[in-house]
Formats: structure tokens, sequence, C-alpha cells
């Protein structure tokens, strides 16, 4: 095993380069410390997702990387997002954002954050390593590629390889628990009638509660259409995820009026959401999970880049906190978790309790709408 890894010994190593790896790995560049990025793809490539990049992202990534706003400048495959109508029963609620976000496929977005740690820090990038297996070292880990022999050693690892990754299993132990997780849908359709490009849309349907159907639109008259369910309802209901898609636009005269002149562009992907409604432990000796490994989406919106980058961005912190202070035990790295759940744990647990429950019952919807018409509700919301 030596020869492979005389090379490749690291004292911080990032699994996944997604946002929450190329977060940690931008947070990390003038750190000195020897930092390897890791993705099993070459990019760019493809993440089936609503291609919504929240607020909380672009914030928090001019935090981490003070000429952020120049590059994004730059970045031409994105529009501008400023509000949101969601749709139930005949009623219109629509909210305006206050943060700067915007829509753009997580082809673009992705392979333009990977772009930034590439070509402008000193962040080691290995793509196209497919990482198979971890195991203890005196120092902390050895992380194994599965589909080469390279073996990386490394004091520290981040866990940014998302809901499939191996991190949050190998290092963690953790299982997917369907009832803090969704079973989601989306595909891209070219020509949808009456999108807004400013607005994303977001559509609920008695049949199917707490889910919810979404129209966010991208460049080139082109959106993208999605929709989720809680696993433990799909499971129980014996709900067809993709079949219930399709029947969502047949079951709304407004929909079927909307995708009359669309055309489905490419294949209906399916991927999962791990939610932040059960908050589970992010990290132990020598490791830290961020983003969807660390399971951290919003369970209300479904949204999980912003977290996924803030979540980098502490991560990076306590790494270098780890180094200054020469600890690396699960004990002192707890701070992570505090810190985190002291910025959105609350957050999560109240979305995660409204769509358990409130959205369940149409009455709420009923209620939630009207008082949305009212600004009493936008205030809260905005
Ligand atoms: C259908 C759907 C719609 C969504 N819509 C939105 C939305 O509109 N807005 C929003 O904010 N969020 C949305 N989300 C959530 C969002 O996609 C995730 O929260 C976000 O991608 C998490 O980022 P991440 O960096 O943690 O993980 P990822 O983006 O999943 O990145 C993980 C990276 O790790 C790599 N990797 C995995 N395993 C390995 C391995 N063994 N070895 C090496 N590399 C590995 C992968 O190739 C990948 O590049 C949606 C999710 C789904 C499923």
């Amino acid at each position: 095993m030596k020869s492979h890894i005389d090379n490749n010994m690291f004292d911080v190593t990032i699994i996944g380069a997604g946002p929450a790896g190329c977060a940690t790995a931008l947070a990390l560049q003038d750190s000195g410390l020897r930092v390897a990025l890791i993705d099993k793809h070459i990019f760019p490539r493809d993440k089936v997702c609503g291609d919504a990049i929240p607020g909380r992202a672009i914030t928090c990534l001019k935090e981490i990387y003070p000429s952020f706003s120049q590059e994004l400048a730059l970045l031409d495959k994105k529009l501008v997002t400023k509000s949101t109508a969601c749709f139930y029963n005949n009623k219109t609620v629509e909210f305006n954002w206050v943060q700067e976000a915007y829509t753009s496929t997580r082809m673009d977005f992705d392979n333009f954050l990977f772009s930034i740690v590439k070509t402008k820090t000193q962040v080691e990038i290995f793509e196209g390593i497919e990482i198979g297996d971890i195991t203890k070292s005196e120092n902390g880990f050895y992380v194994h590629a599965r589909n080469s022999k390279i073996v990386f050693a490394t004091i520290m690892i981040i866990g940014a390889d998302g809901i499939n990754g191996i991190t949050a299993k190998k290092l963690a132990g953790y299982q997917i628990d369907r009832k803090h997780h969704v079973a989601s849908v989306r595909a891209y359709y070219k020509n949808i009638d009456d999108v807004k490009e400013t607005r994303t849309e977001i559509y609920f349907d008695k049949k199917y509660l707490p889910g919810y159907f979404w129209i966010f639109p991208l460049k080139d008259n082109v959106s993208n259409v999605g929709f989720g369910m809680l696993s433990e309802d799909v499971a129980q209901k014996k709900i067809n995820i993709k079949k219930s898609f399709y029947d969502f636009i047949e079951r709304s005269p407004a929909l079927k009026e909307k995708f009359k002149p669309a055309e489905q562009e490419g294949k209906l992907m399916g991927c999962g959401l791990p939610l932040g409604s059960k908050w589970v432990s992010m990290s132990g000796d020598n490791f830290i999970l961020t983003g969807d490994a660390a399971s951290l989406i919003d369970p209300a919106s479904g949204s999980g880049i912003g977290n996924a980058v803030l979540s980098g961005k502490l991560a990076a912190e306590q790494v270098l906190k780890c180094f200054a202070e020469k600890n690396f035990s699960a004990n002192f790295i707890k701070a992570y978790d505090k810190k985190l759940y002291k910025m959105i744990g609350a957050e999560l647990k109240r979305n995660g309790f409204a769509l358990k429950y409130l959205s369940r019952i149409p009455f709420f919807i009923n209620l939630g709408f009207s008082l949305g018409k009212s600004n009493f509700l936008k205030k809260f919301v905005k």
C-alpha cells in the first residue's frame, strides 16, 4: 500500500465536489494545509435537483470567497429569481425574495463552482475517482479508491459526497429514514406556456399532500419540472412517484393548459432528499459530514444547496481549529455540530413539523393561502 500513498498524504481530504465540498475547499484555500478534493465524476456532471440556487448559498459563498460576485457575474447560464408563486385549489399566493437568488442547471452551477476551486486555489483535484472504502490509520484515515489503486492517507475527512455517498454510512453508520426523506423526480421541459423568467412556481394537490410539484424556469425557455413526496407516504400509500408526476399535470386544468405546447427533454430522473427534520450527529474522530451527507435539506422547501454551502464553511472553520489545537477528537469537533445547530437547527425542526403535520391537512393549506394574501404572513415569509 505504501507506494500508492507516498504522494497522496493530505491534511484534509474532501470527498465530493458538489456545493458542500467546493465551499469547504474554497474556505480552506489560504489555510496552508494540504487539501485534496475528490469526486467520482468528471465535471461538468449532472445532479438531479430543482436547480434553484437559494440566497443562503450566494450569501455564504460571498463570505467564503470575496470575489465570488465578480465570478458569478461571468456565469451566463443563470436567471435571477425574484418571486415564488404557490398555487392550491384555484388560489395563488406570491412571495417576493429578499435575498439574491438564481436558477441555473446543476450541470452549469456546480461546474462553475468547481472551476473556481480548480483554477483559483491550491487544492489538489482528483476527478473520476470513486471512493469505495475508508479505513482507520494511526493519524486519521486511509481513503481507498474503488476504480483505481490510489489510496489517500489523511488526517481529516470532510464527507461532502451527498445522499448516495460513502462517508455517512461508513463513518457515522447512517441509513435512510423514510420519515425524514423525500422521494422526488424531475425532468426538463421546453416551451411551457406562461412561465415568467424571474418567478418559480409551486403547486399543491389535495391527493398528493404534503408533496408538491414545481416549475422552475431556466435559460432558453427551458424549465426544471419536478414532484416530490415524503418517502413514508410513498411507501404507505404505494405511490408510483414517476406516474404521479404525470398524473399531477393531468389532474390540474391549469397545468394541463400550460403543458399543451411543452416538450419533455430527456428522461424523468429520480433522487432522494435527506431532510434535516431529524438532527443527526455530523462528526466524530477526524471527520465532519456536510450537506446531504449530513442530512441538511430544509423539509419545507426541499432546498439543500444553501445549507450544503453553510455547512462546508463551518466545517472549514472547525478544520482550522483542529489543526491549530492539534486536536482531532470527536469531543473537540462536536463544536461544529453545535454551531450548525445554533444557526439552522430550530428552522429545520420547525419546517419539519410543518411538512409532517400541517401540510397534510387541507384546512391549514387553505388557511395558509388566505393568510398569505394578507401582509401578515408575507411579513414572516420574506
Ligand atoms: C429532485 C431534487 C430537487 C432538489 N431541488 C433543490 C433546489 O431547487 N434547490 C436546492 O437548494 N436544493 C435542492 N435539492 C437538494 C440539493 O440537490 C442538495 O441538497 C445538494 O445537492 C447538496 O449538495 P452536496 O454538495 O451536499 O451534495 P451533492 O450535490 O450531491 O454532491 C455530492 C458529490 O459527491 C460525489 N460523490 C458521491 N459519492 C462519491 C464517492 N464514493 N466518491 C467520490 N465522489 C463521490 C458526487 O459525484 C457529487 O458530485 C434538490 C434535491 C433533489 C433530489
